[in-house]
């Protein structure tokens, strides 16, 4: 049996329309479900392995994405929404009924990622959205208690269909942040 990652990529990746123009995300209440509207296509889809993000039962993974902020819009059921952690540099707001969590906002203004938000894909209820393109934080499966010897397969696995595993985030975007932060040292 093949290693599992996550149940929206354990078939096989599928690939976005490359039309999607946003939907709703539905957190996994059956009674009063929280629904976050997303306007456009999500960006930089990817599988991260860190211990922050959220993760459907059993996954090793999240799938986690980037909209920009004023895409976001809570449509119903908002009072159930509570930040899980306020010192996080990414303000993670989630269901306090199911755990899912709905949106990752960073408000720190001075940050690289400052104007995105964090969001998982496979809350959509449409279909369509970019599909992810790489994993990240690989490594750090192991501190949610995957047994080292397992990493082997689980990276043979991510190349297989192909999610390039990476120990931190994608070149493109540590790239991104090198760059934000040589100019913010050239500001200073
Ligand atoms: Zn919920
Ligand atoms: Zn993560």
């Amino acid at each position: 049996m093949a290693v599992s990652l996550h149940p929206s990529i354990d078939n096989g990746v599928r690939k976005g329309s490359g039309t999607f123009a946003g939907g709703t995300l539905v957190c996994k209440c059956k009674d009063r479900p929280v629904k976050v509207g997303i306007k456009g296509d999500v960006a930089h889809n990817h599988a991260c392995g860190c211990t922050k993000c959220w993760k459907p039962e059993g996954a090793t993974f999240s799938v986690v994405a980037v909209v920009p902020s004023s895409s976001v819009t809570v449509l119903e059921n908002g009072d159930k929404l509570k930040v899980v952690d306020a010192s996080a540099t990414i303000q993670r707001h989630a269901c306090t009924v199911c755990g899912t969590h709905m949106y990752g906002r960073i408000e720190n203004k001075n940050h690289p990622f400052y104007g995105l938000d964090f969001i998982h894909p496979e809350l959509f209820e449409e279909q369509g959205s970019a599909a992810p393109g790489f994993a990240a934080f690989v490594s750090s499966v192991i501190e949610s208690g995957v047994d080292p010897g397992e990493m082997d397969g689980i990276r043979a696995r991510l190349k297989e269909i192909g999610l390039e595993p990476y120990d931190c985030l994608s070149p493109a975007l540590m790239d991104a942040i090198a760059a934000h932060t040589a100019k913010a040292r050239m500001a200073a």
